[in-house]
């Protein structure tokens, strides 16, 4: 099952994100729109998100180069992603002002999701290639996943195609406004 919050009282102030992730909102619905595309002609995700309005694309902040989202399907509450706007595969073809603004990204979500839900640490890093278990091989993207100790509740693989839009909305604006 999910995470328990309240098993869970860790640093920081917690108590807006702890709320927001309480199992009696954890109703989830079947996700239908996983993103399988594999370049910007096949409807890839990571293009068409930048396009969308922060509420609908769960974008908590736009950079440069790149900007940071929110995982419809999360592995952990608060889940985000940095991704170049620009459709790329490999770390290697990033030049320096994506590398630099990825790391700067990836900073501030640490910052942002330890401010705003108490995180005692952190799953930070890449999948490049499908066989690294990538799900979007062809447009890379850093993931962020805040943990809690005793998180061994760990959302299972099964619930990645499971959410809560509302969940989701809300936490967008809560880790927005904490990054600003
Ligand atoms: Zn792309």
């Amino acid at each position: 099952m999910l995470l328990d919050m309240h098993d869970q009282a860790g640093a920081g102030e917690p108590d807006n994100f702890q709320r927001l992730w309480t199992p009696h909102r954890m109703a989830y619905i079947k996700g239908e729109n996983k993103p399988t595309g594999s370049g910007p002609e096949d409807g890839c995700p990571f293009d068409a998100i930048p396009k969308m309005s922060d509420e609908d694309g769960l974008v908590v902040a736009r950079g440069e180069v790149v900007y940071a989202v929110l995982n419809l399907y999360p592995y952990n509450s608060g889940h985000l992603m940095v991704v170049p706007y620009r459709h790329v595969s490999d770390y290697d073809e990033l030049d320096g002002a994506e590398l630099c603004e990825l790391g700067e990204f990836t900073q501030r979500s640490v910052r942002a999701l330890r401010a705003a839900s108490g995180a005692q640490g952190f799953n930070v890093g890449m999948n490049l290639g499908h066989v690294a278990g990538a799900g979007i091989a062809a447009h890379l993207h850093q993931h962020i996943v805040p943990r809690w100790g005793g998180d061994t509740n760990f959302m299972p693989v099964v619930a990645q195609t499971k959410v809560l839009p509302q969940l989701l909305r809300d936490t967008r604006q809560l880790l927005a406004d904490t990054w600003r």
